[in-house]
């Protein structure tokens, strides 16, 4: 490990070591800083998993959304998820804050996660708000003529909907307002691979440098709250994450 690194990752272990109320954010997908959001957000993609394609083309909706949602429900954990839900199970980090639609910090630990997109593991109906696992949609549209799931509850049959968030939609309430919550809350708020340029999350920094408290961003792309946080390191949150987690929770 080159010495440049391994200061960086003593400082920020420091930051972390001090603070009471650690709360960190991640962003659509930790280790990928690359423009994933813009993408996303400016794409076909975006535009094809849209609310009004739902609504409108549901057919066009699902051939694009599954193979997506399937893709993102089958990563894998990896070291910096498992380093994450380290520091959460020994107390350290005390809520993660994310922006990813894969469940990987959950599927990592059962630390206090909030996902402000909810996740692409499950669908629900858009009548009888019945819930169905990803691998149970997949079926359904595969046997539907026309590749809408719908619901299979007697007298119900009405199509299902993914559970989280589309694009041209609010995010899930309850999740954004303990977000707000978490980040007034933290006394260090912990920026991990994200480039905050998706309204209202990109605005989340800004409450807890309101009240004085430090902001730490890690990540190769710079943000516009750089110029404000106590501590920025210009790397991939990866190997950070797995160097902090050896400092402060080893063993874990
Ligand atoms: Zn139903």
């Amino acid at each position: 490990m080159d010495d440049d690194l391994q200061e960086d990752i003593r400082r920020l272990a420091d930051l972390i070591g001090e603070a009471e109320r650690c709360v960190a954010m991640t962003g659509v997908r930790l280790g990928a800083t690359e423009d994933t959001e813009a993408k996303a957000a400016g794409s076909a993609w975006g535009e094809a998993a849209s609310l009004e394609v739902l609504l409108t083309e549901p057919a066009r909706f699902w051939d694009n959304w599954l193979p997506r949602a399937v893709e993102a429900s089958q990563r894998e954990v990896t070291p910096a998820h498992v380093a994450l839900a380290r520091l959460q199970d020994a107390g350290i980090v005390a809520a993660v804050i994310t922006q990813a639609v894969d469940h990987l910090h959950g599927k990592a630990g059962d630390g206090d996660l909030i996902e402000v997109h909810a996740n692409v593991l499950s669908c629900r109906c858009t009548r009888c708000e019945d819930v169905y696992a990803l691998a149970e949609v997949q079926a359904l549209a595969a046997a539907a003529d026309d590749g809408v799931p719908r619901c299979t509850r007697e007298e119900c049959g009405y199509p299902l909907r993914p559970t989280g968030t589309l694009w041209g939609e609010p995010l899930v309430e309850q999740a954004v307002i303990r977000a707000w919550d978490m980040a007034a809350w933290s006394d260090l708020f912990l920026v991990l691979d994200t480039q905050l340029r998706t309204d209202p999350m990109a605005m989340l920094p800004s409450v807890p440098l309101q009240r004085g408290t430090r902001v730490a961003i890690v990540g190769t792309t710079r943000t516009h709250y750089d110029r404000y946080a106590a501590l920025v390191i210009p790397r991939p949150a990866p190997e950070v994450l797995v160097g902090v987690a050896d400092i402060l929770a080893p063993g874990a």
